[in-house]
C-alpha cells in the first residue's frame, strides 16, 4: 500500500489497520493480530488533509475497517470535511453492519458519498463460512447487506472466484437475484495469487479458462433481470468475447502488469493485464494479432 496519493492512480486508498475478524483462504493481504489502529489513524489524519482536492474516489481498507468502531465514523468525518467532493470506496466483510445502528450511522457520517464493497463468497453458508475461515459469517454478512440496504447505502458485492465456489457461479447469480436484487452492482473478480492466496494455493486457486464459461453465464443470468455485473481482474484473452463488455480495467495501476506476450497484444490498451504481485501468471494468454 502507498503512503501517498496519486491524483492519476485509478487506486488511492487508506489502510486503516491489518486486523481482520475473518481469516479469507484466499487474502492477499494477511490479518495481523497488532495494535495499529490509532498509529494508522494518525499517518492516515496526515494524508486526508494533504490530499488533492480534486481527488475523485477515495478508498478504505484493511484488514476490516469496521473493527475501528467509532474511530471510522470519525475518520469518515475528517475526509467529508477536508475532500467535500470526494466519493469514498470502503471494503468491509460486512458483519459489523449486522448491527443496525452501526449502519445507519455510516449512512448518516458518508452523507450519500460512500459505496461499501461487500465479498459474498458463496449462496450456501458453509462454503462462505469455510472460504471466509469463520463460522457464522455468512449469516452476519447477509445481516449487513440487509442493514445497509435499509440504510440507503449503496453495496458492490464482490465475488472472488476460486476452488471452491467458481461451480456455484450461477447458482450465485440466482441467489443475488432472489435475495440481493438492491446491490447496485455485482463484481466476479479473478484471484491475485499472493498472501494466503498463494500459500493456499492448492485448496483454492482455480484458473479463469476453468470457469469462465460459469462466470458468462452468471453474468447473463444477472443481466436477463436488469442487473448489472462486472468483471474485475481477468484479461480479455481469458474471457468470452460476449462478456468483454462488461470486462474492466480494475487492477491497481501500480499493481498491474503485462507479460511479454502482451507486447505484440492489439487488446492491449483495453485489457486489465496482470496482478504483478502473483506469483504466477494465468494460464492460456492469448495475445490478439489481428
Ligand atoms: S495477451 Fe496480454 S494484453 Fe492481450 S488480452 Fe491477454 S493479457 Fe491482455
Amino acid at each position: 500500500m502507498r503512503d501517498f496519493f496519486d491524483i492519476k492512480s485509478n487506486d488511492n486508498a487508506l489502510f486503516v489497520t491489518e486486523q481482520c475478524n475473518n481469516h479469507c483462504l484466499m487474502c492477499c493481504q494477511p490479518p495481523r493480530n497488532v495494535d495499529d489502529i490509532d498509529k494508522l489513524y494518525q499517518k492516515n489524519q496526515h494524508l486526508i488533509r494533504s490530499a488533492p482536492k480534486e481527488l475523485k474516489v477515495l478508498g478504505i481498507t484493511g484488514g476490516e475497517p469496521t473493527l475501528l468502531g467509532e474511530k471510522l465514523f470519525d475518520l469518515i468525518a475528517e475526509i467529508r470535511q477536508f475532500l467535500p467532493d470526494t466519493e469514498l470506496h470502503l471494503l468491509s466483510n460486512g458483519r459489523s453492519f449486522a448491527n443496525e445502528a452501526f449502519a445507519q450511522r455510516l449512512a448518516e457520517v458518508s452523507e450519500g458519498m460512500i459505496v461499501v464493497g461487500v465479498p459474498l463468497h458463496s449462496d450456501y453458508e458453509r462454503d462462505h463460512d469455510k472460504i471466509s475461515g469463520c463460522k457464522g459469517a455468512f449469516a452476519e454478512t447477509m445481516y449487513g447487506l440487509y442493514n445497509l440496504a435499509d440504510a440507503g447505502v449503496p453495496i458492490e458485492l464482490r465475488i472472488v472466484v476460486n476452488k471452491l465456489n467458481f461451480i456455484r457461479l450461477p447458482h450465485i447469480a440466482q441467489f443475488i437475484f432472489k435475495n440481493l436484487p438492491f446491490v447496485s452492482w455485482t463484481a466476479f473478480m479473478g484471484m491475485e495469487q499472493t498472501g494466503l492466496a498463494h500459500k493456499n494455493h492448492n485448496a483454492i486457486w482455480v484458473e479463469p479458462v476453468d470457469y469462465v464459461d460459469l462466470l458468462a453465464q452468471a453474468v447473463f443470468y444477472l443481466g436477463s433481470w436488469g442487473l448489472d455485473a462486472c468483471i474485475y481482474n481477468i484479461p480479455l484473452c481469458l474471457l468470452p468475447e460476449t462478456v468483454w463488455l462488461h470486462a474492466e480495467k480494475s487492477i491497481s495501476d501500480w499493481k498491474t502488469q503485462y507479460s511479454a506476450q502482451c507486447d505484440k497484444c492489439l487488446k492491449r490498451q483495453q485489457c486489465c493485464g496482470l496482478f504483478g504481485t502473483s506469483s504466477e501468471e494465468y494460464v492460456g494468454l492469448n495475445p490478439f494479432m489481428s
